[in-house]
């Protein structure tokens, strides 16, 4: 579905962003993978989609909170592949603390990665996408990019504003054949999520055992976390030339949570 198709897909070493880059792989784009990690299991991921899918994968370890890093990872892709069709913004960092003592350096860096690298990485690849009359912009906000959840000041503002950036960024190019989405995930079980029950335990004052019960899938009302592989789908989806008219959309896929 996506064959001749290159993507860099930020935040790529582990969890989602590692589920769309392979689902992407799978449908024959060549990708851009980023994100830190031990430069041996890296490079296993790298060779490993290159030789499932017969596609040509680079990774770059470019850090999303320097603007510098971000425009020469979106270089270097077009270097390796000749072009960059699709870009989805996932990289992202999380931390729990009540708004009195959020420390000032996290939220820095929270805005940063979470929302200003969108931003750069949208900003360094525009112009060929419309140079080329067709472009994908994939944005990975959360739940909370459409509610809040107390002690996640930084976290909760920077998807807020990742809704608004695509939402902006989709009225500005739907007349160039380039689409910009968000996609709003409920819990996924992955090393982010899994750091957070001892933050969640502490903050809330509960076992770190209750954490995933009364805390984490408490209003997600299908009470199972979100699987990688069905967000992967959807991104696929929006990659694709039938997401052609789905634009400016921020898509919950979330187990019912922001219904309630
Ligand atoms: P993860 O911790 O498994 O993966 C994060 C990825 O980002 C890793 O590849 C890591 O190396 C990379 N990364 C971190 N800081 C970086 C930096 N400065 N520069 C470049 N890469 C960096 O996380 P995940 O759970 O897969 O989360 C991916 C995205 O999905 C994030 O934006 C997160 O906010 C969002 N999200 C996650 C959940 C969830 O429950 N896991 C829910 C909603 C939204």
């Amino acid at each position: 579905m996506l064959k001749g198709k290159s993507a860099i897909v930020t935040g790529s070493t582990s969890g989602i962003g590692l589920g769309i880059a392979t689902a992407f792989a799978a449908q024959g784009a060549n990708v851009m993978l980023n994100g830190f990690g031990d430069a041996d299991r890296i490079e296993t991921l790298r060779y490993g989609l290159e030789r499932d899918h017969g596609v040509a994968v680079r990774h770059s370890a470019a850090d999303m909170g320097d603007p510098s890093a971000i425009r020469a990872m979106a270089d270097d892709a077009r270097q390796a592949f000749g072009r960059v069709d699709i870009i989805v913004n996932n990289a992202g960092i999380q931390h729990v603390a009540p708004v009195e003592s959020f420390p000032a350096e996290r939220w820095d860096a929270i805005l940063a990665i979470n929302l200003s690298a969108a931003f750069h990485l949208i900003q360094a690849v525009v112009p060929e996408m419309k140079a080329r009359g067709w472009g994908r912009i994939i944005n990975v906000a959360s739940a909370h990019g459409l509610a809040a959840s107390p002690f996640k000041s930084a976290y909760v503002a920077a998807k807020h504003g990742v809704i608004g950036l695509s939402k902006t960024v989709a009225l500005e190019l739907a007349e160039h054949g380039i689409t910009s989405n968000t996609i709003c995930p409920g819990y996924v079980l992955t090393p982010l999520v899994e750091k957070q029950i001892a933050d969640q335990a502490r903050a809330h004052g509960i076992p770190p055992e209750n954490v995933v019960r009364d805390v984490m899938l408490v209003h997600q009302a299908r009470k199972e976390f979100v699987r990688v592989e069905e967000l992967a789908a959807l991104a696929v989806f929006l990659a694709s030339d039938a997401g052609a008219s789905m634009t400016a959309a921020a898509l919950a896929m979330d187990g019912g949570w922001t219904q309630h």
